[in-house]
């Protein structure tokens, strides 16, 4: 027998003390893969009792759940697939990250159930999507053509930030604000009400680096109590663990544990032999992988 357990006074413990960090930036969390494993309903409701005031859900079918659900607040969804049914997340005013021309054209084409509220994506050097810097300034002149269409309104600009180094986040940052330049030369307003915003960083950047939070800060692995540094822990950031795993222990050999838990309940295979709940690796990897709704045999 082995049981997955969520706290959600710790996972709103969590969400209150990032978003004070953040603050006066706003709190977006990151709601993808059932929640980092844990289940989405739940956690995007404590989210917001604590304190976030949006919900980044990855994709469109995660953002519909959360507004079948009742969810009222704004919901970001940007990694579309072939079939991603933009009417559907238009119709229940879905934030929409924009990658390229092609994707913001399949979104217009999809705007007769109202204005699409769009975000659109400058990649800064993590290459996982994004509009290049060469593509940038025909994506933007595109979606200022939509805006004046009626069909679209420039809700955000964004990127997402590779960890990689405080230098290469320098180095995107500077890329972002570049971009924001250019947006801002082309006829994006950046000031105003119709101002667009402006959001960058995930956990990391927007625990460290003050100057990557702009608008809002996405935030995901240490609203669930992971460390992003290899420096700190969780507890070390004031964080508190947001799952724990029980399992029988079968037999105990040469000082070690067999523990009635592996792969079939959905524990990371890199896992295996390393139960301290605290190993980094570990609990971040079952942030991603360990979901009890996902566990494969
Ligand atoms: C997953 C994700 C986040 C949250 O990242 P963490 O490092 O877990 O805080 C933020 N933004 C985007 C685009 C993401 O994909």
């Amino acid at each position: 027998m082995s049981e997955l357990r969520v706290h959600l006074p710790a996972f709103r413990h969590n969400v209150a003390t990032l978003a004070a960090i953040a603050a006066p930036a706003r709190t977006m969390l990151a709601v993808k893969a059932e929640a980092y494993g844990h289940e989405m309903l739940p956690v995007a409701r404590a989210a917001l009792e604590a304190g976030a005031d949006s919900l980044a859900a990855l994709e469109v079918p995660a953002a519909l759940a959360l507004r079948d659900a009742g969810i009222r607040v704004p919901i970001f969804a940007w990694l579309h697939g072939a079939d991603t049914d933009f009417r559907a997340a238009i119709a229940q005013r879905v934030d929409l990250g924009v990658s390229s021309r092609e994707e913001l054209h399949r979104i217009t084409a999809s705007t007769d159930e109202g204005v699409a509220a769009v975000h659109l994506k400058i990649d800064t050097g993590l290459h996982r999507n994004g509009a290049s810097v060469e593509q940038w300034p025909a994506l933007v002149t595109d979606a200022l053509a939509a805006r004046d269409a009626g069909r679209i309104r420039i809700a955000g600009l964004w990127s997402h930030l590779a960890d990689a180094s405080p230098e290469a986040d320098a180095a995107a940052r500077a890329e972002f604000e570049r971009a924001i330049a250019v947006a801002g030369e082309l006829g994006v307003p950046l000031e105003g009400p119709d101002r667009p915003l402006l959001h960058l960083a995930a956990s990391s950047a927007g625990i460290r680096e003050p100057e990557a939070r702009y608008d809002l800060v996405r935030f995901g692995i240490a609203a669930y109590g992971v460390s992003p540094f290899d420096d700190v822990d969780g507890p070390g950031l004031g964080l508190r663990g947001t799952m724990t795993l029980r399992a029988e222990v079968l037999a105990v050999a040469d000082g070690r544990a067999v523990l009635d838990v592996g792969a079939a309940d959905g524990l990371p295979p890199r896992c295996s032999g390393r139960p301290e709940p605290a190993q980094r690796s570990c609990s971040a990897a079952a942030g991603h992988a360990c979901s009890p709704s996902t566990s494969t045999p």
